[in-house]
């Protein structure tokens, strides 16, 4: 496992099973501001930070008082609007604390097949990186549908990574990394280095995500398999403590699945 402080644009991936509590969905906050804070510093040490998160939903749907996050289509959107702007001022206040603006970016799957518009938001993005602002970005919930776009944010984690020419893209979950076997069974280990993503790296990722989340492993597999092939390293990491993540930067052994860029 390298160290990576040399990599200096990083794309952080967090997802609603790390940032919302998964009995009630809503907001996470002594884990989410944890979070802020290391972002904010890994930012302080000269790094530029792009957070990917969800959570939109869930902490919609905590606010709206159901008790699990909804199935229909109008409802999801519904709640991911209202969670959305919830995340947004959060971040936007704990950032703050520690002198870091943020700007919010909702992104559609056309940023990839439409010239246009992924032009736009790579001049965004450069632009953002020049007023040294830490971009949050999650999928456009409100416009989009689950057939269509985004319904994780692991694949979005990635092709944010490519737009905006990351050196690093680490998406944290609530395993270490990926396992030759089953994570909860005595016995299983985890992978440290994966050169390439095969059939059997593929099959070692089978199971569904948490309750809160729509992604699982597979979902990080299939991000990870488009950001290395765009020459990324990738990382997946635990989400226990945020702290964690100094571990990539400041030593060669963080406990972690890292997937080698292709080139
Ligand atoms: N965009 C969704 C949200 O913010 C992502 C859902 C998920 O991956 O958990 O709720």
């Amino acid at each position: 496992m390298p160290c990576f402080g040399d990599k200096k644009r990083v794309v952080i991936k967090v997802g609603s099973s790390t940032l919302a509590y998964p009995q009630t969905g809503s907001l996470n906050i002594r884990k989410s501001r944890a979070l802020v804070e290391v972002l904010a510093d890994l930012k302080n040490s000269g790094k530029e930070i792009v957070f990917v998160t969800s959570g939109a939903q869930a902490v919609g749907a905590a606010k709206c008082g159901f008790r699990e996050k909804p199935r229909d289509i109008p409802s999801k959107q519904a709640c991911a609007a209202i969670g959305q702007s919830e995340l947004m001022k959060f971040y936007s206040e704990c950032f703050e604390q520690y002198n870091h603006k943020v700007a919010q970016l909702l992104l559609t799957r056309d940023v990839i097949s439409n010239a246009t518009r992924r032009t736009n938001v790579i001049n965004t993005f450069n632009r953002l990186f020049e007023l040294s602002v830490v971009p949050i970005i999650n999928a456009n919930d409100v416009v989009s549908i689950k057939q269509l776009d985004f319904d994780e944010n692991d694949t979005l984690s990635a092709i944010v990574a490519t737009l905006c020419e990351a050196d690093l893209l680490v998406m944290l979950t609530d395993v270490d990394g990926l396992y030759d076997g089953d994570p909860s069974k005595e016995g299983s280990k985890l992978i440290s280095k994966v050169d390439k993503i095969n059939m059997d790296i593929i099959s070692l990722a089978k199971g569904a995500g948490s309750a809160l989340g729509s992604g699982g492993m597979l979902t990080k597999i299939e991000a990870a398999q488009i950001a290395t092939e765009a020459g990324i390293d990738t990382v997946i990491i635990g989400n226990r403590d945020p702290k964690l993540l100094y571990e990539l930067f400041e030593t060669d052994c963080a406990r972690c699945t890292w997937f080698k860029a292709e080139h």
